[in-house]
């Protein structure tokens, strides 16, 4: 599906990404651990589209997306591919002076030259599926926190994605109101929807994943199994966090 190879990337002077290969299968679901300033959210940027990088490439369903040097999603390849990624960022990104339904039918009626009365359909669907189905008229300053995370997914569904990257979606949450993104992220699971998911959550790590990576340094420390990475890990310094931090 989609396939890293030799992925570098600094800001500056600091090398943030120190060489990553990684290679994902169809309808796998990674979950990537890590220390603080490791790296993870750098690799989902990275994997979207959103930077430049320092060496290596990406390909996705065959096809090249990222190399370095290349200025993100400028050439038609990189336009047409990105767009079959969502992403989903700690901190809600809505547009606030659009209500639910627009924030959702925007790109693909932009982007896509969708109909609007066909995107609102699937919309409409797919916010009811979230259990959002009495907010479509609502803007974002009247949703909680968890509402629009699931809003901000549903945005990202409205795409089609292959792929979709989770980063830290649950953390800036009220604990009562974690469960119910997490619900949504698993509704999808059980849909073969792959997704790399960068979470501190030990038990959603555990029954989202298919596959842990545990990432530090800028480099993949472990890369197994949730029974292996989560439970007995091989690497010291996966051992050290996992005591740490679950
Ligand atoms: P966290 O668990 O805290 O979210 P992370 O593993 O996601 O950490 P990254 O956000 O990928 O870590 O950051 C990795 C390193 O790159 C950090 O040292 C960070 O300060 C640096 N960094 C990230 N983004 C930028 C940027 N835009 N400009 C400069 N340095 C950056
Ligand atoms: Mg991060």
């Amino acid at each position: 599906l989609v396939s890293a190879s030799g992925l570098q990337k600094s800001y500056g002077a600091l090398k943030v990404l120190k060489g990553i290969d990684l290679t994902m299968k169809p309808g796998e679901r990674l979950v990537v651990i890590g220390p603080s300033g490791g790296g993870k959210s750098t690799l989902l940027r990275v994997m979207m589209g959103l930077e430049t990088i320092n060496g290596g490439s990406v390909t996705l369903a065959g096809k090249p997306y990222i190399r370095a040097g290349a200025t993100p999603a400028r050439t038609v390849i990189d336009i047409a591919v990105r767009r079959s990624i969502g992403m989903v960022f700690q901190h809600y990104t809505l547009f606030p002076h659009l209500n639910v339904m627009q924030n959702l039918i925007l790109a693909p009626c932009k982007v896509r030259g969708e109909k609007k009365a066909k995107a609102s359909e699937r919309a409409a669907a797919l916010l009811s599926r979230f259990g959002l189905g009495e907010k479509l008229a609502a803007y974002p300053s009247q949703l909680s926190g968890g509402q629009k995370q699931r809003v901000a997914i549903a945005r990202a569904l409205m795409l089609d994605p292959k792929l979709m990257l989770f980063d830290e979606v649950t953390s800036a949450l009220d604990p009562e109101l974690v469960g119910e993104v997490e619900q949504v992220i698993l509704q999808l699971a059980k849909q073969d929807m792959p997704m790399m998911i960068v979470t501190h959550d030990m038990w959603f790590a555990k029954n989202i994943a298919s596959r842990v990576l545990f990432c530090a340094g800028g480099v993949i420390v472990e890369d197994g199994p949730p029974e292996q990475v989560l439970g007995s890990p091989k690497e010291e310094r996966t051992r050290d966090f996992i005591d740490r931090v679950f």
